[in-house]
């Protein structure tokens, strides 16, 4: 009988302990996964990352769930990526009693636009990552000073990973020949990389998901494979394939794999980091454009 009593002392320290630990860390909100992994590795074990739009979700047509009005309301910080990317954000904040502290990643980014559009896809070039990471490292020191140092030495060592990354993509892309550099994504989200790194992407859809590509874009996008001769098309973990597919079918261009844009991976998918993602995409591009 004593035994058991140990055993269940030890049992409710245990159980006990876990919650305890967990309310100390910083409640931070992120719109989507990608900032959510930013964010996890700006904050490391000072902070508990709660992401809305989760992996192989599609932020630009979210739907936010009862649920997440708690979330808001229990964060310290949230993290949008601004750029008109999150529409549904302002009215989650207000049935939330919009007291979050808001920080946007993209703060001083100069924006790509599209028309009317500005193109919210920033984090597609590293160096814009850098902006973010520097962004959501300085929100966190102003509602967490006394982790600030924290919060600054974790960046500077993401930081360093970053820029070893953006060799890295420079490097890929050097080895495909200038004259292969132009491939077919389901939607505009490379505009950012594209102009970073000098490969062209051509898509049916535009900068957003929300409206489907028109009969007239897919004939364009067809007569422009043919006429470049452009080699591959892309899918994404966020768009319904079967579109690339009948374009792959009508024009002969392969399928060159899946490339991440707006979503993370799960964490035994391909692409469960931005580092992850970067690299998979990087990958997926020269071997499809390379012979
Ligand atoms: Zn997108």
């Amino acid at each position: 009988m004593r035994r058991f009593q140990f055993w269940l002392i030890c049992l409710v320290l245990v159980a006990t302990a876990q919650p305890v630990r967990a309310q100390e860390r910083l409640n931070v909100v992120a719109s989507f996964s990608i900032l959510g992994d930013l964010a996890q590795n700006v904050g490391g074990d000072r902070v508990n990352v709660t992401t809305l739009v989760g992996p192989n979700g599609d932020v630009h047509v979210y739907t936010p769930a009862p649920a997440d009005t708690k979330k808001i309301a229990d964060a310290k910080l949230v993290i949008v990526n601004g750029l008109g990317l999150e529409g549904w954000m302002p009215r989650l904040v207000e049935s939330s009693g919009g007291k979050a502290t808001m920080v946007t990643a993209s703060k001083a980014i100069t924006p790509r636009r599209l028309g009317s559009d500005a193109d919210p896809h920033a984090w597609q070039s590293v160096a814009n990552a850098r902006i973010y990471v520097t962004n959501i490292r300085d929100a966190l020191g102003v509602v967490d000073p006394t982790d600030a140092e924290g919060y600054r030495a974790n960046a500077e060592r993401y930081l360093a990973k970053l820029d070893a990354l953006d060799r890295e993509v420079r490097g890929a892309i050097a080895q495909i020949p200038p004259a292969h550099r132009k491939v077919i994504s389901t939607h505009n989200a490379f505009g950012y990389f594209a102009a970073a790194y000098g490969i062209e992407f051509i898509a049916p859809q535009g900068v957003s998901t929300e409206s489907e590509a028109s009969a007239r874009d897919i004939a364009g996008i067809i007569t422009q494979i043919r006429a470049a001769k452009i080699p591959a098309v892309f899918l994404e973990n966020i768009s319904d394939p079967r579109l690339m597919r009948r374009i792959s079918t009508e024009t002969g261009a392969r399928i060159g794999g899946t490339l991440y844009s707006d979503s993370l991976t799960a964490e035994n998918g391909e692409a469960p980091t931005y580092i992850d993602m970067v690299r998979h995409n990087i990958k997926a591009l020269t071997s499809a454009l390379s012979d």
